[in-house]
């Protein structure tokens, strides 16, 4: 019933790992993600010491640049042209968002296609939508992987996805499409949504409301894929989009917040981060 991304993301670390261990004999060094954050905002900084944490796990080297939230700029395309230049460094993410002042498109695109391991860059992203050579974005990646492990099949089946953010709702839907399913993107104007969604046989919600989407909005035996990450009002605790325990009567397979979509998305990260090097090394 449950769809453990946590255990999945651990077993697909406990890979990339072994892997990892061949790399100094074999090629001299190791993977290097550098990570930049931008001020102290709480949310960004336990994502980061999470993306820490798993590069350490993996074996992968991992910096993280710390700036405050007032850096120009300018210096922080300074930042990202020394990291371009420098050869021992795989991947670069910038973690968002950033502070108001700070053009967040301006900075992803001067990033090296290569190197961006969050596959932001505008050549990433048009290669995902002209099916060429690309780095896939995090969390739809995870998702697929997910998708895939669970056994759930794609092709000529109804999905719906919640949300058409650039970095969640379009790319997965786009990865749902390239798998032959029959993709409807729904969003904040989408007439009679609990109807769209109900008629989902796979629901990827990706919208950021706590619990918005209730039980009857889910078709019986859905295959239900949560990435929302809320506070919940009432509790304070962390919870999806998705409310998670009425849901789960419905649903055939679902994943939970947090230990579903959210650890995928840092395992893709790490994963990105080795591929990354893997096309610089073996060049
Ligand atoms: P976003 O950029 O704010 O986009 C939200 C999308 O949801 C928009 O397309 C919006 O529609 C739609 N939406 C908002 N309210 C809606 C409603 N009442 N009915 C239908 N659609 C509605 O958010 P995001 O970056 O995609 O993130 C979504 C959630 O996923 C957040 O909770 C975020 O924290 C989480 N997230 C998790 C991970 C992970 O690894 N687990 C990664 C990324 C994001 P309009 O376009 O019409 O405004």
């Amino acid at each position: 019933m449950i769809i453990s991304g946590k255990e999945l993301a651990a077993a697909c670390k406990a890979e990339m790992a072994e892997e990892v261990k061949s790399f100094p004999a074999k090629y001299g060094r190791l993977p290097h993600l550098v990570v930049l954050l931008v001020g102290e905002d709480p949310g960004s900084v336990s994502y980061v010491t999470g993306k820490a944490k798993s590069a350490d796990e993996v074996g992968i080297k991992n910096t993280t640049i710390r700036k405050p939230a007032d850096i120009s700029e300018e210096e922080v395309l300074k930042i990202i042209d020394e990291l371009n230049a420098d050869d021992t460094v795989d991947g670069i993410l910038i973690q968002l968002p950033l502070p108001k002042h700070i053009d967040t498109d301006k900075v992803i695109a001067r990033i090296r296609r290569e190197k961006d391991v969050d596959g932001f860059h505008p050549l990433n992203v048009a290669g995902l939508w002209q099916k060429t050579e690309c780095v896939l974005p995090c969390t739809p990646k995870g998702i697929m992987k997910l998708l895939k492990a669970s056994g759930v099949g794609l092709q000529g089946r109804k999905a719906v996805v919640i949300g058409r953010s650039t970095i969640v709702g379009l790319p997965v839907a786009k990865l749902l499409l390239d798998q032959n399913a029959t993709v409807t993107i729904a969003h904040s104007r989408t007439k009679d949504l609990a109807q769209v969604a109900r008629e989902a046989e796979i629901l990827v919600v990706a919208i950021g409301r706590p619990k918005f989407v209730t039980a009857d909005m889910i078709g019986e035996g859905a295959v239900v894929i949560d990435v929302g990450v809320n506070r919940d009002p009432e509790t304070g605790k962390l919870c999806g989009d998705v409310d998670f325990e009425p849901a789960s009567k419905k649903a055939s397979l679902i994943t939970p917040v947090p230990g579903g979509v959210g650890p995928m998305t840092i395992c893709c990260l790490i994963e990105n981060t080795i591929e990354a090097f893997l096309k610089k090394v073996e060049k």
